[in-house]
């Protein structure tokens, strides 16, 4: 006897703000998600940069049905036009939602999602290719297992793959080495990463507002702690753009920050380095020295790398995704997030179209949607899942997913063991 693949989950990987609202619309639409987050709680790529003040309110950083979801629950809700910093949303927006009696039963934490791909069916076999359910290799404290899906929603984010600070976008030479002495991201240098910099000369590197977040911070704790000196290096050949968001920009905050970095490089409190290609890092008596063309920086104990991140796309590698070559976006949102044209704000509406793959059933939502691309916002996100959520919830999709699939009721059983 044949069970049909639409009464299987639907995957979601990652429960990040946008993995938590895809479960949270799934189940308003009838279906059933299951939630796989690598982290000890939801949202933990956030946890890593909760000291960062965002640059959207709250009314922005919230989906509209998680929000209706939980006000059933006697939850406070923030004020909307308020900013949050990363440990607010998680405090009052994503750990609620994920310990929702409705959410948490499909929230599976410590767990891995290892690959994906199609049962009995590598990247190269087609024959009943779209009715077959999704196999999900995951890992957790019992080790490896698989479970069966209908559909995967790829929300892991880009935080834990950073790009390099070698100016090829593969690592520097020498960058691996030094790697003890370098941080990506956004490190919290106020508080708990405050003695790897009190005291010491650092080089930040990147032109985004990660950037700017960082030398903000250095520069306050060089105000607390004497013989800092403070680098700054970009690949533009100029500082002149750093207000780059217009007077009236709905996202005051980011604003703010622009203009703070602009009156700290007036102030000479930042020492900056334009045209910066960097080449080769090499560690003498305890302090990094970048090459960049044919020129050294002077010798820094600490650089920070705010050089962006990039999706993992190693997870999907044996499933037929469709990916623009320049972002590695989904192909068609492509053109709509181009860094080049467009920033936070800027992006165009799109939904499950611009996101589909030839893959039927595959959808990479969130920041990882965006690719490299760094304009992304949860707004955006959200809308997205809408989207995810009415494609496959409609009858094109369970006519598609019902038409020959053939599971066993073997197959069955071996998920519900899986799930329990
Ligand atoms: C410093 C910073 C500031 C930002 N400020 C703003 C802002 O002001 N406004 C705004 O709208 N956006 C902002 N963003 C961008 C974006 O909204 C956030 O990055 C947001 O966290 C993206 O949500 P997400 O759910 O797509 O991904 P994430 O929050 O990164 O969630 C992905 C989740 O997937 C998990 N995961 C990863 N790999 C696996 C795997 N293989 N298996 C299982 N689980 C996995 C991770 O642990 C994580 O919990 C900011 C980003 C950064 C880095």
């Amino acid at each position: 006897m044949n069970y049909n693949v639409e009464n299987l989950p639907i995957a979601i990987i990652g429960a990040g703000p946008i993995g938590l609202s895809a479960a949270v619309n799934l189940l308003d639409a009838g279906l059933t998600p299951i939630v796989f987050e690598s982290g000890d709680c939801a949202g933990s790529n956030i946890a890593k940069w909760g000291h960062v003040r965002m640059f959207s309110p709250w009314s922005y950083n919230m989906d509209p049905k998680a929000v209706s979801l939980l006000k059933k629950k006697g939850w406070v809700e923030p004020v909307s036009t308020e900013f949050p910093t990363g440990s607010e949303l998680l405090e009052r927006y994503i750990l609620p939602l994920a310990s929702h009696e409705k959410i948490a039963p499909h929230l599976h934490l410590n767990t891995r999602v290892n690959n994906v791909s199609r049962q009995y069916h590598d990247i190269l076999r087609n024959n009943g290719r779209e009715s077959t359910p999704f196999v999900i290799r995951v890992s957790d404290v019992e080790g490896e297992r698989d479970i069966l899906v209908q559909a995967v929603i790829d929300a892991s984010g880009t935080y834990q793959t950073p790009n390099w600070l070698g100016a090829h976008g593969i690592p520097a030479i020498g960058e691996l080495t030094a790697s003890q002495s370098i941080s990506y991201g956004v490190p919290d240098i106020l508080g708990a990463s405050n003695k790897q910099y009190a005291g010491k000369s650092v080089l930040v590197i990147g032109g985004g507002h990660s950037a700017f977040n960082a030398l903000q911070d250095l520069v306050k704790l060089s105000e607390q702690t004497d013989g800092m000196h403070i680098l700054w290096g970009i690949r533009g050949s100029s500082v002149d753009n750093i207000v780059r968001s217009p007077k009236n920009d709905e996202l005051q905050e980011r604003r703010s920050l622009e203009v703070h970095i602009q009156t700290l490089l007036e102030e000479g409190k930042i020492e900056v380095f334009t045209d910066i290609a960097i080449e080769k890092i090499n560690c003498e008596n305890g302090k990094l020295i970048v090459n960049s063309h044919s020129y050294q920086l002077p010798p820094v104990d600490q650089i920070i790398a705010a050089t962006g991140f990039r999706p993992d796309l190693q997870l999907l590698s044996e499933l037929r995704t469709s990916i623009d070559p320049a972002t590695q976006s989904p192909v068609q949102l492509g053109p709509l997030i181009d860094p080049n044209l467009h920033s936070c704000g800027s992006v165009p509406e799109h939904g499950s179209a611009e996101l589909s793959h030839p893959e039927i059933g595959l959808y990479i939502a969130g920041i990882k949607s965006y690719g490299r691309a760094p304009t992304f916002l949860l707004r955006t996100g959200y809308k997205q899942i809408k989207s995810i959520t009415s494609a496959l919830a409609s009858q094109e999709y369970k006519d598609f997913a019902v038409i020959n699939s053939s599971l066993s009721r073997n197959d069955c059983a071996l998920n519900q063991s899986c799930l329990e």
